[in-house]
């Protein structure tokens, strides 16, 4: 059997804790399906498409990972993807209660579910999408925080680009 997970979220953006997570993961499953949540339950400061074509270009040159946005609930998505397992990060012990809570609710929709979380690596567990959107909106460096592929456009689309004052070759 073909081994699917689904790793998703709001990615508003997508940073590198989570392009750590995904390549990192790939080695262990055949297909990724990266979701990018249209319902998320919090308002995001970019749209579906801007949100999405971050994560895709992000992810271009990983191989079997699948980018799409997707609507509802994730446990449906996992369904339509023909996934077996999700895919969680951890970072903190924050997380851990967090995601302990979570699993509970996936797994009373979806029983044969299972979910698979790999700690954060240390140079990215102090990495949000909420820092990530701090520093973006008010023009500060993101370089290291979200993929090189995507400095300039995330910037662009925070601040657009009136402020950016750093010097994004070096
Ligand atoms: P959203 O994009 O909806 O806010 P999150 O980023 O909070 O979603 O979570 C999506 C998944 O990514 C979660 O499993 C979360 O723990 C994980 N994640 C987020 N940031 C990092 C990071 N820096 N390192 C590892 N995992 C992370």
């Amino acid at each position: 059997m073909i081994k699917k997970a689904v790793f998703a979220g709001s990615f508003d953006p997508f940073t590198m804790g989570h392009f750590d997570i995904i390549s990192r993961a790939i080695r262990s499953f055949d297909e990724i399906y990266v979701g990018v949540a249209a319902d998320t339950g919090k308002v995001c400061q970019l749209s579906l498409s801007d949100r999405t074509e971050i994560v895709k270009e992000s992810l271009k040159d990983l191989k079997n990972v699948y980018v799409t946005s997707f609507e509802g609930f994730l446990v449906d998505f996992v369904k339509a993807c023909g996934a077996q397992f999700v895919l969680r990060g951890l970072r903190t012990s924050n997380d851990f209660e967090y995601e302990k809570a979570l699993a509970e609710v996936y797994k009373s929709q979806m029983p044969k579910l299972e979910l698979i979380y790999l700690i954060s690596s240390h140079n990215y567990c102090h990495i949000s999408s909420t820092i990530v959107r701090e520093l973006a909106t008010m023009g500060g460096n993101v370089k290291g925080y979200v993929h090189d592929n995507v400095v300039e456009k995330v910037l662009k689309l925070y601040n657009g680009g009136e402020n950016i004052k750093w010097n994004l070759k070096s």
